[in-house]
C-alpha cells in the first residue's frame, strides 16, 4: 500500500547559480533570480510503500510521521529565507528539484520501519508546477 501525508510551508528563494554572471541567470532562470528573493507556498506530498502492521493495522504510525515531517521539513523551512537560513541551499541553487531531493534526504532513513519505506517525494512549488522524487519517477533521490 501507499500511504501519503501532505504538509505545507512558506519559503521564499533565490534560483541563481553564483558561477554566472547577473544577465546569465537572468537568461536561464528569469525573474526567479532577482537576488531579493520570492516566496512560494510549497506543498509536500510524502509517500511511504509498507504493508500494515498486523497488530496496528497501520503502514506507520501516522503521528509519528506528521512529527517527523515537521521536524525535518516544516521547523526548518518555513517562513525561511533558503538560501541564507537552511542549508544546504546557501551552496545548492534551492529549485524545485533540489528542495524535493533535499526532503528525500531527511526522511528516507528516519521513515524507514519494518513494514514502510520512503516512497516518493512530491513537491509543489506552485498549484500547477511539482517535481516527483522516488521511486515513482524511477529517479535516484539521495
Ligand atoms: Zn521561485
Amino acid at each position: 500500500m501507499f500511504l501519503t501525508r501532505k504538509a505545507e510551508f512558506s519559503a521564499s528563494h533565490v534560483c541563481a547559480n553564483p558561477a554566472l554572471s547577473a544577465e546569465e541567470n537572468f537568461a536561464i532562470y528569469g525573474a526567479n533570480a532577482n537576488p531579493h528573493g520570492h516566496g512560494h507556498n510549497y506543498v509536500v506530498e510524502v509517500t511511504l510503500e509498507g504493508e500494515p502492521d498486523p497488530v496496528t493495522g497501520m503502514v506507520f504510525d501516522l503521528r509519528e510521521l506528521k512529527e517527523i515531517i515537521n521536524a525535518e521539513v516544516i521547523d526548518p523551512m518555513d517562513h525561511r529565507f533558503l538560501n541564507r537560513e537552511v542549508p544546504p541551499f546557501d551552496t545548492v541553487i534551492p529549485t524545485t528539484e533540489n528542495i524535493a531531493r533535499e526532503i528525500w534526504k531527511r526522511l528516507a532513513a528516519r521513515v524507514s520501519s519494518q513494514n514502510a519505506r520512503l516512497k516518493n517525494v512530491r513537491l509543489y512549488e506552485t498549484a500547477d508546477l511539482y517535481v516527483d522524487c522516488g521511486e515513482i519517477s524511477e529517479t535516484p533521490c539521495n
